[in-house]
């Protein structure tokens, strides 16, 4: 695994999370040279309805995925903290691993689940958000926050942008058109996740979300998040 600093990383809850959420305009990033590398929160044991698959068996076959995924997208990386799936806390200990990899890889963007989204909204990523965003601010910034870090010789970053996907509050629409058939490949490397759904019925209802997105704008294909700009 390279430890070359990168412009964005993408801090999702569940192998698959990332590609709902930002795979077209990652692929649009990555084609504008950026390098780009995904943090997986959990190992994603506990994502599937099929009885006969052991959660063991369950975890490679997800890691795979992502696998696959993150390398047809042409991200650099993918980081597995292998969290148990449903088992996220907002610990220092997790807000650490966090902070850890945002003053090692220092993105100037970082992109995670909005953790501000109403009722009913999975658990990990509600964590996974808030864990986030307090990684980012101020424990990243602050030279007295996990002094150990800093012996270790990983010093303050400072995170200029934060994009949050899965958000009520949508401020910003990034224009997915020319890389939608790329999400959309990278989503079907999720086999034991969207394999059961019949690929033209996947194509479309992904179309028809992300043109909603678009609406009001000048191109017809968007991903949607709450963008925050941090100036201190
Ligand atoms: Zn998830």
């Amino acid at each position: 695994m390279e430890t070359e600093s990168v412009q964005v990383m993408v801090v999702t809850p569940h192998p698959d999370d990332a590609e709902f959420g930002v795979a077209g305009t990652v692929a649009r990033w990555v084609s504008e040279q950026k390098r780009v590398i995904y943090v997986v929160c959990t190992n994603g044991d506990k994502g599937t309805s099929d009885e006969g698959v052991s959660p063991e068996d369950l975890v490679k076959t997800r890691e795979d995925e992502q696998t696959a995924a993150a390398n047809l997208l042409g991200v650099k990386g993918v980081i597995f903290l292998r969290h148990p799936d449903q088992g996220l806390e907002d610990t220092p200990e997790f807000r650490k691993e966090i902070v850890r990899l945002i003053r090692l890889y220092r993105p100037e963007t970082v992109v995670t689940a909005d953790p501000y989204r109403r009722y009913v909204w999975h658990r990990d990523h509600r964590i996974t958000g808030q864990v986030t965003l307090d990684a980012i601010f101020p424990y990243a910034r602050d030279h007295l926050a996990f002094p150990d870090l800093m012996k270790e010789g990983l010093s303050p970053h400072k995170v200029k942008e934060v994009l949050l996907w899965g958000t009520e509050d949508v401020n910003h629409r990034s224009d997915i058109t020319e890389t939608f058939h790329v999400k959309l490949a990278a989503l079907r490397c999720h086999r034991s996740q969207v394999g059961h759904i019949p690929a033209e019925e996947l194509e479309k209802r992904l179309r028809e979300r992300h043109q909603s997105f678009a609406e009001g704008e000048n191109f017809s294909l968007a991903e949607a998040f709450h963008r925050v700009e941090i100036l201190w």
